[in-house]
């Protein structure tokens, strides 16, 4: 399907094309590899979820892009792709019946908001916290010294038992809802510092979408789609292959140099666990939470600017948001959290839930009585990775039984964070890493 470089540096895998695998595969192919970009399904892009409403080109999954993820803006970049145009951080509550807005574009008024949402001490921590990110970036990523420390101290007990009730209920759990799937009792403090820090960012969209990066990537190395791995192959101590089945077909081996698994950590445990089965079992531990994505297209805007996304406690749509700045016609529904773990996606039970939320639409932000003019529904079964306690912890364990077979990197969502920037930057580090080895092998 692709134009297969000529790499001098050696052969490559790279399994999985979401944020992370692109990023090694880049990364890899600009130090001189030749890479196989290795993908089971028949797309790229994993959870940026390219798909079509009507006749437009949309994304289901990840597209908000803050103004902090260097290593993404960096990877889009090189691919000749740069077209962000501006969306902010926006999400309203409604407290005692009024809309309280949270949006990085008015600091002043989202602080107060803030204010009004817990108690002086819950205040005050949340504000330590975001000190910490402010002053250290690396506060942003899981396994940061301070947020480690943190964790020994308080991962006993779930987030939920960390803030106060206000707090828990009016900020924390729309955050780990939106960014883990997850309730505040299914996360840890030890890795809400990666919450906190998508709140403090300004957000972008990239206007094209995220296709003509994944056009761009599949010209630079080969590309393999609709091909599963199965397992690793291990000679002499050292990964040096893959096995593999193409469309179905009884699996093969592939010889590599060197392999990068850039899979959701219950994808990384079924390869790796037939030659190492502590350490499969050992990621087989992160927990995954689903989602349903609904896209609707109305025949006028359900948002205003000012007000551009609602989060909601009581049904099972967590969040309601338009698609851009400027799409407010298009209303992306997000199903996540205990309530919005859906099992029926039939049609009728679709259209009976988004008629619930658009009712809600009406009642607190007067939105009008649009017509629906398309509908599309992505379901994902593990949308989002909530982590463990004492994280940090577990990924020293994994680096270390991975730093036991040359020959083998990880990356993906559980290593440095779920957001793209974290996923892009977990990538780029399994690459360096790879090239290293591969370097001194040869
Ligand atoms: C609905 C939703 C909205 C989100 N919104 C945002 C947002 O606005 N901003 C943000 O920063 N983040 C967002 N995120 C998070 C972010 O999009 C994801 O965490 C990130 O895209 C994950 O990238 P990844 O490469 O680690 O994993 P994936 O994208 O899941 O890629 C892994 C790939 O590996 C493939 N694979 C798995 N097993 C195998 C195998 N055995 N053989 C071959 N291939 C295999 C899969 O098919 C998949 O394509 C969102 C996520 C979701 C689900």
């Amino acid at each position: 399907m692709t134009v297969q470089r000529a790499g001098s540096r050696g052969r490559v895998a790279v399994v999985g094309s979401g944020i992370s695998g692109l990023a090694a595969a880049l990364r890899l192919e600009l130090t001189g590899h030749q890479v196989e970009l290795i993908e089971a399904e028949e797309t790229l892009g994993g959870r940026f979820g390219v798909a079509r409403l009507g006749d437009r080109p949309v994304m289901t999954g990840g597209k908000n892009i803050g103004r902090r993820y260097s290593a993404f803006r960096a990877f889009t970049a090189e691919l000749g792709v740069d077209a962000y145009e501006s969306f902010g951080y926006n999400a309203s509550r409604i407290k005692d019946g009024k809309v309280l807005t949270l949006d990085s574009e008015r600091r002043g008024q989202t602080l107060k908001n803030i204010r009004a949402m817990g108690s002086t001490r819950d205040v005050a921590r949340m504000a330590a916290m975001a000190a910490r990110i402010r002053m250290d970036d690396t506060n942003r990523f899981l396994g940061s010294r301070y947020f480690t420390r943190l964790s020994r101290r308080h991962d006993r007990a779930p987030l939920s038992s960390y803030f106060g009730r206000q707090m828990t209920e009016m900020l924390v759990r729309p955050m780990v809802i939106r960014n883990n799937g997850a309730e505040p009792d299914e996360v840890y403090p030890g890795t809400f510092g990666t919450n906190l820090a998508m709140l403090m960012d300004h957000y972008d969209q990239l206007g094209g979408g995220i296709q003509p990066a994944l056009d761009a990537m599949a010209k630079r190395v080969t590309v393999r789609l609709g091909t599963r791995v199965e397992g690793l192959v291990i000679r002499g101590g050292r990964v040096t292959g893959l096995t593999v089945s193409e469309h179905g077909a009884p699996a093969e081996e592939l010889g590599y140099d060197g392999v990068v698994l850039a899979t959701p950590a219950y994808a990384t445990a079924k390869i790796v666990g037939s030659e190492r089965p502590s350490l499969g079992r050992r990621l087989a531990d992160v927990r995954y939470f689903p989602a349903t994505v609904v896209l609707v297209e109305y025949d006028r805007p359900m948002f205003t600017r000012e007000v551009r996304a609602l989060a909601m406690d009581d049904g099972p749509c967590s969040n309601a948001g338009s698609y851009g700045m400027e799409e407010r016609h298009i209303v992306r529904y997000t199903y996540s959290g205990r309530g919005g773990r859906l099992t029926d996606l039939s049609p009728a039970n679709i259209d009976a839930l988004t008629s619930r939320t658009e009712e809600v639409l009406r009642t607190h932000l007067g939105a009008p009585r649009a017509e629906r003019v398309a509908t599309l529904v992505k379901h994902w079964d593990a949308a989002y990775s909530g982590y463990l306690p004492l994280h940090a912890d577990f990924l020293a364990e994994v680096r270390g039984a991975v730093s036991a077979l040359p020959g083998l990197e990880l990356a993906g969502d559980y290593i440095q964070g779920v957001c793209i920037e974290a996923c892009c930057r977990s990538g780029n580090a399994a690459a360096a890493r790879l090239a290293s080895y591969v370097a001194g092998a040869r």
